[in-house]
């Protein structure tokens, strides 16, 4: 018998009936974009929940990153992780700057601090690193290390939806956060995305940069570009913000019971959470040690999808191996020891608000019987 497809994650989706109440009034409104209603509500109803001062909301998460690098001018080179998704790097290369790839620590999966300082050189700009997971990056350390050497930090947060450290956001950190809304993203728009900033004049100025660079009817201040967030997924996203507590929380009770399951199975290893951290339970990455488990991660991984299991292999490759990058000095395997042995052990389980009791079971059952 075929059985199911069991996908790594599940859109978070507004009930359809109030999605089509706002609709009509958008179109009562014909008001689509630009700082539309939705837009500003939108914008005011995240700050409140992530507990920011200042957001602006993107059409996708990859333009709030190109976007920070603009409005803070970054240039030469910048210091960033090779373990994410490769909108990361590929933002840099938008904006002419060299990447260079620093060494992860296995304890949060995020750029290793204790590496920082001997990559630095005198065309160095600013640090962009990754909280990947959603595991918070080892943020005090990364700080002090920016200001010695006068860096910027521009956090890819893509996965830190939601995410606080002893109650305070995450998003609090460095110069600028981004944000994913992207529709694998434990909170979605479809696509889209956002900048946390700051004060009020760098929200102005991102704000212009969205929009063209217009400050005015008739004013250019600089070369911006279209990033602004319609009012469809503005409406989209009020009321996913209306249900992303109640999926967060169905996500955590899924990462218990695989904690509680997994934990005895030899060469799997996985995270449990941090002390004073609320975790947003986006993914569930385990790591396989092949001569343990018995089975290499790739055995594992396909016998999964043979059975209709479609876990993902996040971040593999790592970005520093893909054709544009494998040839920078930092793209050498001797450089990033840690971030290649997690790219080569990880799988990321199954894990969304509806999954079901069974279908976890068969999940954790695919591992089990080896
Ligand atoms: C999803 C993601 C992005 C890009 O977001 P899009 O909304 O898909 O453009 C950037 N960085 C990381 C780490 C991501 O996971």
């Amino acid at each position: 018998m075929e059985k199911d497809i069991i996908t790594v994650t599940s859109p978070l989706l507004p009930d359809l009936d109030e999605f089509h109440q706002m609709l009509q009034e958008i179109w009562d409104r014909k008001w689509v974009t630009n700082n539309g209603e939705f837009h500003q509500r939108f914008e005011a109803a995240l700050c409140e929940y992530l507990k920011v001062p200042y957001i602006s909301v993107f059409t996708n998460g990859t333009l709030p990153l190109i976007t920070a690098l603009q409005a803070l001018n970054i240039s030469g080179e910048v210091i960033t992780t090779p373990y994410s998704f490769v909108a990361t790097t590929h933002s840099l290369w938008w904006n002419g700057i060299k990447p260079v790839f620093v060494d992860i620590d296995l304890a949060t999966g995020g750029i290793d601090p204790d590496r920082i300082e001997s990559a630095i050189t005198p065309r160095t700009t600013a640090i962009m690193p990754v909280h990947v997971y959603g595991k918070p990056c080892r943020t005090k350390e990364i700080q002090a290390i920016a200001d010695k050497y006068g860096l910027r930090v521009i956090y890819d947060a893509a996965h830190a939806f939601g995410i606080e450290v002893d109650g305070r956001s995450i998003l609090e950190e460095g110069d600028m956060s981004t944000l994913s809304f992207h529709g694998t993203k434990v909170f979605g728009t479809t696509e889209g995305g956002a900048l946390v900033v700051r004060d009020a004049k760098m929200k102005e100025r991102i704000d212009y940069l969205k929009n063209f660079g217009f400050a005015g009817e008739t004013e250019v201040v600089a070369p911006g570009i279209n990033g602004k967030m319609d009012e469809m997924r503005a409406a989209f996203g009020l009321l996913n913000l209306r249900q992303v507590d109640a999926a967060i929380k169905s996500r955590r009770q899924i990462a218990v019971r695989y904690r509680e399951v997994l934990r005895s199975v030899e060469g799997i290893t996985f995270w449990d959470d941090m002390p004073g951290v609320r975790h947003n339970y986006g993914y569930f990455p385990i790591f396989v040690d092949a001569e343990k488990y018995g089975m290499t991660r790739d055995e594992l991984y396909f016998k999964m999808r043979d059975q209709g299991i479609l876990a993902r292999r996040y971040f593999y490759p790592l970005i520093s191996s893909f054709s544009t990058y494998r040839g920078l000095p930092s793209s050498t395997r001797e450089n990033l020891p840690n971030a290649t042995r997690m790219a080569d052990a990880v799988i990321c389980l199954p894990i969304h608000h509806e999954l079901t009791d069974a279908d976890q079971q068969r999940v954790i059952d695919a591992i089990l019987k080896r």
